[in-house]
């Protein structure tokens, strides 16, 4: 942190520095005392620039004593729209896995009327839930929302604080992480807990080809985690947690959010129960409309492989993989994709994949379930064929 030394502080002196702060952080108070707000990040130009030698950097140790003050695991709750997001769940889920009952969970839940949410997360398996709840609230305003949750945080001190890696998770995360000044890592894919209460936090990295495993020095260790990743507990827990109802931190507001309204009500390809994937060896024009047919015989969704996504096909929201959505459908019908480890890292645990490739060696055949060695255009009009008659059956035999 940066030290001042205000004896030192002329008002000249004191322009300076505030000029010099690229983050804004400097400022005067009432009595024309220097201060570094929250804004500093630490890039030092204010020490390269100080007129009257009044700044100094004093560097803290990360001191045992300080790690071992944090403990439990905290859950940041996402709550828009009136609606609990289901990685919230998923991250409990998680949450309780990594504590072995050993170790307190929390989750902060942060939005308006969230009474029901709250009563939600208490059975299934919080300890404790902190709710922010106001009408200022209704809507995700990363300032407001990042405020509530730091507050949260410090009266915790949680050793692990776990997001989902949604558009709002991904963009509190980073807030929080810098106002704690710890580490974040961003998409983990597996999370392990060692004895030492050391988070093993394992994502993939260089573009998917090696699946780095994260160990945060500083508290509390912070990770982000997709949708789909981990599983939501099945059953509620015996207990039922606290749900401890919190005063909003003082805020210095500069958004106002006058109204709020969903751009899009389709819903994310990551909730699909079923999915039917094209990829480059699926994209003739007829094979596409077959693929689109096919789909909607099955009440399936479409997803594609990034290529298709360059090539125009298709938005990037159907796009499945390490840099597209994660998804976890009951089953998906991979059409002329070859299974590249960043198309698979955002399909693999999905329940039944069934694979179709004219080339036996393609990767996607090591990770299917059930595997097609054939054309996929010669093969989506026989499917679709065999399903019309099967419907057309059913049909049949129900207004008998
Ligand atoms: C950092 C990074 C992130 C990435 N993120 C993603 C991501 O999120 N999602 C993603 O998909 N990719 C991603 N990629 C790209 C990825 O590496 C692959 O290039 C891509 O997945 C390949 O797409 P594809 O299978 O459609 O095409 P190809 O690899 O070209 O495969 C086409 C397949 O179709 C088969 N085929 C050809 N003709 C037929 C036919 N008539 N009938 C049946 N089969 C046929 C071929 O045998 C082949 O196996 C990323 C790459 C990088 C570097």
């Amino acid at each position: 942190m940066i030290r001042i030394d205000q004896s030192k502080i002329t008002q000249a002196a004191a322009q300076k520095l505030i000029a010099t702060c690229p983050f804004g952080a400097i400022s005067q108070d009432d009595k024309g005392n220097l201060v570094i707000g929250e804004g500093c990040r630490l890039c030092k130009q204010c020490l390269k620039a100080d007129p009257a030698g009044a700044l100094s950097l004093e560097v803290q140790e990360n001191k045992a004593a300080d790690i071992d003050s944090w403990s439990g695991i905290t859950v940041v709750a996402e709550f828009l729209g009136g609606t609990l997001h289901p990685v919230t769940l998923e991250l409990l889920g998680k949450a309780r896995e990594l504590s072995g009952g050993k170790m307190p969970i929390s989750v902060i839940l942060i939005g308006n009327e969230t009474a029901e949410a709250a009563k939600t997360l208490s059975r299934q398996g919080a300890d404790e839930v902190y709710v922010y709840d106001d009408k200022a609230l209704h809507a995700f305003e990363p300032l407001r929302f990042s405020a509530c949750a730091e507050d949260a945080i410090r009266r915790i001190r949680p050793a692990v604080v776990m997001i989902g890696a949604t558009i709002a998770g991904r963009s509190l995360a980073p807030r929080l992480a810098a106002r704690f000044k710890t580490g974040l890592t961003a998409d983990c894919t597996l999370l392990e807990m060692r004895e030492n209460g050391e988070l093993l936090q394992t994502r993939p990295a260089f573009g998917g080809n090696v699946m780095a495993s994260i160990v945060t020095r500083t508290r509390p260790q912070m990770c982000t985690v997709r949708y789909r990743v981990f599983d939501a507990p099945e059953a509620a827990c015996s207990t039922t947690g606290r749900i401890l109802q919190m005063e909003l931190p003082a805020f210095d507001g500069r958004i106002e959010i006058v109204s709020a309204a969903d751009k899009n009500a389709e819903k994310d390809l990551s909730e699909a129960d079923a999915i039917v994937a094209v990829g480059r060896g699926c994209a003739s024009r007829k094979n596409l409309e077959d693929a689109q047919k096919l789909a909607e015989l099955l009440g399936a969704r479409l997803g594609c492989t990034r290529p298709m996504v360059e090539a125009g096909h298709f938005d990037v929201k159907h796009q499945i993989g390490l840099s597209g959505r994660t998804v976890k459908p009951k089953y998906i019908i991979a059409l002329g994709i070859s299974g590249s480890v960043q198309f698979a890292a955002g399909m693999q645990a999905t329940d039944l994949i069934i694979a179709v490739n004219n080339d036996p060696e393609a990767s996607i055949f090591k990770i299917a379930h059930i595997g097609y060695c054939c054309d996929a255009g010669e093969f989506l009009p026989h499917l679709i064929e065999e399903i019309e008659q099967y419907k057309a059956k059913r049909k049949g035999a129900e207004e008998e």
